[in-house]
């Protein structure tokens, strides 16, 4: 066997395999994410196998600890891979500049094919896309390399000069290939250019790269963004020119901010990190991400809420749209609420612990009843310092707070609510929430006023806010009798003045 023969001897075949190829940039993008919760989904739905390249053959665009959002993203989303980097697998190495050395040989193979020439005119590609006169017009690379023949290719390489290989794009007919969502496309051959596959200094571009690579680990569906539709017709003439099967492609439409702008990390849109960061639950961004361009259908058509487990069997390529999806913030919100009033208490207070410690230094608190109190009225978890910092300090308010036009409060009955009612919780024992209830409830009823009058002012007094997450009575459980009545005698102070 030569070496060609024993790469193809290890690609596995008969089962899907899909790959997700990110690049280390540091961050991962909402529309990576889809990517990858895709691939996956169509890996595992097939119950075929998941594999993890790591693109960093863009050396230039390397970051520090890029490889570990990676890696932790994928766990933290429960995306596990069956071939990787960490684990191995059949067809490594999984990084792509470990496989520096396999890109030459294949694009010499491709030379030998016919499918690509050496090009020693010495410009790649960024340098001659535009001229004087029109700067923006992409000029063809279009040399006499093409039809050098392969002696005098050979004694120019003898010789020491520097080339790299193009593809040989035939100059007529058409170029048809598929895509699962998008349909067939055609273009013209003339359009295309011979792009370069192997650079100057002997490493593959990433056009070249992903193509072998794919190959070379028998991916079956290659699932990535538009952006990368309109070089499908180029890769496709390179896994002809190889004789190599074109996998199923499945181009999916851009995430957007708005109906007019990509979504982008440059101009300040969030990166998974950032939701995570912002107090977003994995869970409910990836049940929102999954639905970011993909709809389940038929009985499932109306369904919104899905465990990973549940997309793994609903999800399918023909519900993936072509039409780009916007970002709606405000629905990840309400998804993200909705996945907190889910959760157990014991979850919830774990992970709203660190968030309520950040607003609440009094060790009297207890957090576990604050949790409890804002489960289900809060959307993210970054919204809990400032809705609960008022139980660690009574802040400065306006005496126009008392006033509220549908309890029926005013300056004056709140005044005289709030001293009719000190003594009333200073003789109190049983300080629960219950019991101070159905205290201040009779009072009401004994006064004939309504509940509102009573529970109202109580409510601004121990919190100092318009709105709190919960009543007046369960504010004043969780304060404790002490710090409860100081605030009511500071209320009474303050609509005295
Ligand atoms: N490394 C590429 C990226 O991060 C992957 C593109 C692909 O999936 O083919 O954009």
């Amino acid at each position: 066997m030569d070496f060609f023969e024993e790469m193809e001897a290890r690609i596995p075949h008969g089962k899907t395999r899909t790959r997700f190829a990110p690049s280390p940039t540091g961050y991962m993008h909402v529309g990576n994410l889809r990517t990858a919760l895709y691939t996956w989904l169509i890996a595992r739905r097939d119950h075929g196998t998941f594999i993890l390249r790591i693109e960093d053959t863009d050396q230039g665009r390397l970051v520090e600890g890029a490889v570990d959002v990676i890696y932790n993203t994928m766990t933290e989303c429960k995306l596990d891979h069956d071939e990787g980097p960490d684990v191995g697998g059949p067809v490594g190495p999984y990084v792509q500049s470990e496989r520096k050395g396999l890109f030459g040989k294949y694009a010499k193979l491709l030379v030998e094919k016919g499918g690509a020439y050496y090009c020693f005119c010495q410009k790649e590609d960024a340098e001659e896309d535009s001229s004087d006169e029109n700067p923006k017009a992409i000029k063809k690379h279009f040399c006499a390399c093409r039809d050098m023949s392969a002696a005098e290719a050979q004694a120019k390489i003898d010789a020491g000069l520097p080339y790299v290989i193009r593809q040989r794009i035939p100059q007529e007919g058409t170029t048809t290939f598929h895509d699962a969502s998008f349909g067939d496309i055609t273009v013209e051959n003339k359009e295309l250019e011979d792009q370069v596959l192997l650079k100057s200094d002997g490493l593959p571009t990433y056009n070249f790269a992903n193509v072998v690579d794919d190959h070379l680990m028998g991916i079956t569906h290659v699932v990535r963004g538009s952006e990368y539709l309109s070089s499908a017709p180029k890769y496709n003439l390179l896994y002809h020119s190889f004789g190599w099967e074109v996998p199923t492609y499945v181009h999916c439409s851009p995430v957007m901010r708005d109906a007019q702008h990509k979504m982008s990390k440059r101009h300040g849109d969030p990166s998974y990190e950032d939701l995570i960061h912002e107090g977003y639950l994995t869970e409910a961004v990836l049940n929102y991400v999954a639905l970011l361009g993909w709809s389940p259908r038929g009985e499932l058509a109306e369904q919104e809420f899905f465990t990973l487990s549940e997309l793994a069997e609903a999800f399918d390529i023909a519900g993936i749209s072509k039409s780009p999806a916007v970002f709606d913030i405000e629905k990840l919100r309400w998804m993200n609420s909705e996945y907190m009033k889910k959760l157990s208490p014991d979850a919830f207070f774990e992970k709203a612990e660190p968030w309520l410690k950040k607003a609440i230094s009094n060790p009297a608190i207890d957090l576990k009843a604050v949790a409890a109190l804002v489960q289900s009225r809060c959307e993210i978890l970054s919204d809990l310092p400032e809705r609960v910092d008022f139980l660690d300090q009574l802040p400065e308010y306006d005496p126009e707070l008392y006033v509220h036009k549908k309890s029926k409060t005013t300056i004056e009955n709140s005044l005289e609510t709030l001293q009719s009612v000190l003594p009333v919780l200073e003789s109190l024992e049983n300080w629960t929430n219950e019991s101070l209830y159905e205290t201040l409830v009779a009072l009401a009823a004994e006064k004939g006023v309504k509940n509102s009058i009573i529970l109202w002012p109580i409510r601004v007094a121990v919190s100092g806010k318009a709105s709190t997450p919960g009543g007046a009575t369960e504010l004043c459980a969780i304060l404790g009798k002490e710090e409860s009545i100081r605030r009511i005698k500071a209320g009474i102070e303050l609509l005295q003045k």
